[in-house]
């Protein structure tokens, strides 16, 4: 495996061959040719290996506001929440609206919260969707999810997108059906980066909490062994970026959503997430530029 591009040298290289378009704002890119085929080739992979067992689910990239207000998302991450905000005046105000843009001013003082945020992870939507089928069955349920995110972290790093997309599988059952999800998955997702030929390693990691209680918050998650992410190096061998995560949340989904196992106690979740650009990236970093010249079982795997 031999090393093929610093990070800046990196992100010049994808937009030179096209694979990556630039939009203009930070961390927002189109795909071109070679970014599809990575981003298209692992998604289907990730289907055909695992998917066979559970449940397909889509979304768009929009959820209700009122489910983020349940789920609590706001409380802890606020600084990462994406509102869709829309016009709803009247003709004057528009009428304001365009002087006050023509003159150069902001124009964005009429936009008013709508019902609805960018989903910040694929899973969110499946919680709801499955509270509203009533009590979980007693095998629960095994869904495969995948959407674009959005979380409002602009930033030069190439591998800290705004937007992106997660590819996930969610677990809705008892305490145990939860806890031997996660870790079956992580020797799934170990023999995954194996196949992709990129060296991965496990860790304990904390969600990135909102303000005075993150310390407190992160290190609980930890102590509760709640969430582990696999690294592989992107930017810099140093400090090395999460692809996939395997996350434990207890009955945190179960009971702000009234999601109820037979037994009348709240469903136990967990899910984990495949962070799709942050895998091209790294095979891009790792195996080169172009696809075409990438290791054959690994080419293969993507254009199956
Ligand atoms: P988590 O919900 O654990 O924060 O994110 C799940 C996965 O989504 C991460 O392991 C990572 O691969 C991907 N992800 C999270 N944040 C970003 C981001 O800012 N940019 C990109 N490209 N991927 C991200
Ligand atoms: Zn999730």
């Amino acid at each position: 495996m031999g090393e093929t591009a610093t990070a800046q040298g990196l992100a010049e290289q994808l937009v030179r061959s096209r694979a990556l378009i630039p939009t203009g704002a930070q961390g927002v890119y189109g795909h071109g040719e070679d970014f599809s085929f990575a981003i298209e080739g692992l998604s289907r992979a990730i289907n055909r290996l695992f998917g066979r067992q559970a449940e397909r689910m889509r979304f768009p990239p929009v959820t209700p506001r009122a489910d983020l207000e349940r789920i609590g998302y706001f409380r802890n991450f606020p600084h990462l929440l994406g509102t869709v905000h829309c016009f709803c005046g009247d003709e004057r105000t528009h009428r304001d609206l365009v002087k006050t843009h023509d003159a150069g001013g902001d124009w964005t003082g009429a936009q008013a919260a709508s019902d609805l945020v960018l989903t910040p992870a694929s899973c969110y939507p499946v919680y709801p969707a499955m509270a509203a089928r009533g009590v979980v069955p007693e095998q629960g349920y095994t869904v495969q999810v995948q959407s674009h995110c959005f979380r409002r972290e602009p930033s030069t790093d190439l591998a800290r997108m705004q937007s992106f997309q997660m590819h996930e599988f969610v677990r809705i059952g008892s305490p145990e059906q939860a806890w031997a999800f996660r870790e079956e998955w992580t020797e799934r997702g170990r023999d995954f980066f194996a196949a992709l030929r990129l060296s991965a390693e496990l860790e304990a990691a904390n969600d990135p909490f909102f303000g005075r209680a993150a310390g407190v918050m992160g290190q609980g998650q930890r102590q509760q062994q709640l969430k582990y992410e696999l690294k592989v190096a992107i930017n810099d061998a140093a400090a090395t970026t999460a692809c996939m995560s395997f996350n434990a949340h207890l009955d945190h989904f179960g009971k702000a959503l009234e999601l109820r196992t037979p037994d009348g106690e709240a469903a136990h979740t967990a899910c984990v997430g495949f962070g799709l650009e942050r895998i091209a990236l790294a095979l891009f970093r790792w195996h080169g530029v172009d696809p075409a010249a990438w290791p054959s079982d690994v080419f293969d795997l993507l254009d199956g």
